[in-house]
């Protein structure tokens, strides 16, 4: 939906239908909303746009790209090319996020702040897409045939020839340092088209590469347009569409593989008694909404996933909420779309990843921006978590579910009151490592500020 003047209380009210979390929604307080369209099984409907199949065809990708990636990156060698992060059990910040009761089972954090490469989570979406563009672009061009060891992309012959390429990207930050990075590692031009609300130090580190920012000053949808036009004007640019790109999206997939080895390895079951629950930050809804769909691959009816979004953006939720066919934004509603968490400050969802998640996703929580910053303090204290405020996001996550009426509700309509003990909550921290020391210690001069 766009729209020319601000939207009235009559209208907003209109968009959103009378469930238990649409005022707190409109006061931009934080809540929990259940999605009413969840239901068993439905990752194996036929109208979906993807399949369980794309999962595996995209961890078969990435093994084949892996002894490319550990020739491009040093730091990938001791993991043969894998990217992966680690499943971290809380210990101290257990208790200082007041989870200690029996009842919060197990908690961990998936701790994608500290990705190699890209330093968050973006380094599965968009190293992904660009390697496997990379791939496609030199078998097309006779540089690459089967059998070639995929390490040949890296020579400088192909480098030479990748150099007559761009590849672009509208991004609030993340997505284009991990474009940009995985994109000039192979030789290729890029172009990273910034909205108004990135920060700075990933437009320097971003330049420092080679990378070409053009800096908007409009909203991150706006951004990821104009760069989209100018792509299809011109062959040699390849575009990386976060509002509709599957290859993004499969490539965020292939986490829930490398999240289920990890709990195998640490003996924790998930089945019909022992549940497991994912709290996802969500911005476009790509990221999370990839490793939800891998995660439903494999534990099936047994994961719940919830996506999180600040107060001010949250646009998976208004526009779920909605069951509007057409787009709705934050605007829409009334909302400003202003949040500290800049991966997260996106006003209107991927309609593909509308499309998936319709009745996959559990539900959406949101966050206030003092609370986000509360929470990177308290990672930090008490875990040495170093997180941005996107990814302190999914730290709330347990108390919703726990504690909120609507968690409770959700227990109940799921049968899963008597299970709780023996689930399991898997924080999913987004983004941090990457983060300056300065801007992390103003991060913890604004939470105790707050304090
Ligand atoms: C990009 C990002 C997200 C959200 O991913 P989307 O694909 O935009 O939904 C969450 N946290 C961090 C740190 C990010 O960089």
């Amino acid at each position: 939906m766009s729209r020319s003047t601000e939207p009235s209380e009559v209208e907003m009210n209109a968009i959103l239908p009378a469930e238990p979390a649409r005022d707190d929604v409109l006061g931009a307080r934080p809540t929990l909303w259940l999605n009413p369209r969840y239901r068993k099984q439905a990752i194996v409907s036929p109208n979906l746009p993807i399949s369980t199949a794309d999962v595996d065809q995209a961890r078969t990708n990435w093994h084949r790209l892996a002894p490319l990636l550990a020739k491009c990156f040093p730091e990938l060698e001791s993991s043969e090319g894998a990217i992966r992060s680690e499943l971290v059990e809380l210990k101290e910040l257990r208790k200082a996020l007041g989870y200690d009761g029996r009842e919060f089972g197990n908690v961990f954090i998936k701790a994608d702040s500290h990705l190699p490469v890209a330093g968050s989570i973006k380094a599965r979406g968009g190293v992904y897409e660009v390697f496997l563009f990379a791939e496609t672009l030199a078998r097309e061009n006779g540089l690459l045939a089967d059998g070639d060891d995929i390490r040949k992309l890296a020579t400088d012959e192909v480098r030479m020839f990748f150099s007559k390429y761009t590849i672009a990207v509208g991004s609030t930050g993340n997505l284009g340092l991990s474009v940009g990075i995985a994109a000039r590692s192979l030789g290729f031009h890029a172009t990273v088209h910034m909205s108004s609300d990135a920060k700075g130090w990933k437009v320097e580190r971003l330049r420092k590469l080679g990378v070409e920012v053009i800096q908007h000053e409009a909203d991150y949808t706006i951004a990821v347009e104009n760069a989209r036009e100018i792509a299809d004007a011109d062959p040699t640019i390849y575009f990386v569409d976060d509002e509709q790109s599957k290859h993004l999206f499969l490539g965020y997939s292939a986490a829930a593989s490398e999240l289920e080895t990890q709990l195998t390895e640490r003996r924790i079951t998930v089945d019909a008694d022992s549940p497991l629950f994912l709290y996802l930050p969500c911005g476009i809804g790509g990221a999370p909404g990839g490793v939800a769909f891998g995660a439903k691959a494999i534990f099936g009816d047994n994961v719940h996933a919830f996506f999180v979004e600040p107060v001010q953006s949250p646009c998976a939720l208004v526009h779920m909420m909605s069951g509007s066919q057409e787009l709705v934004s934050v605007y829409d509603v009334g909302l400003t779309n202003k949040t500290e968490a800049d991966g997260m400050a996106v006003a209107r969802m991927s309609a593909f990843v509308a499309t998936v998640m319709r009745e996959m996703l559990a539900g959406v929580f949101t966050v206030a921006d003092d609370e986000l910053l509360r929470l990177v303090q308290t990672a930090w204290t008490h875990q040495g978590q170093r997180l941005e405020p996107s990814a302190a996001a999914a730290l709330a996550g347990p108390n919703f579910l726990v504690c909120h009426k609507e968690g409770k509700r959700f227990q109940d309509e799921q049968g899963l009151r008597d299970k709780m003990a023996k689930g399991t909550h898997v924080l999913w921290t987004t983004g941090g490592s990457y983060v300056p020391e300065e801007q992390f210690q103003a991060f913890l001069r604004q939470a105790a500020a707050i304090a």
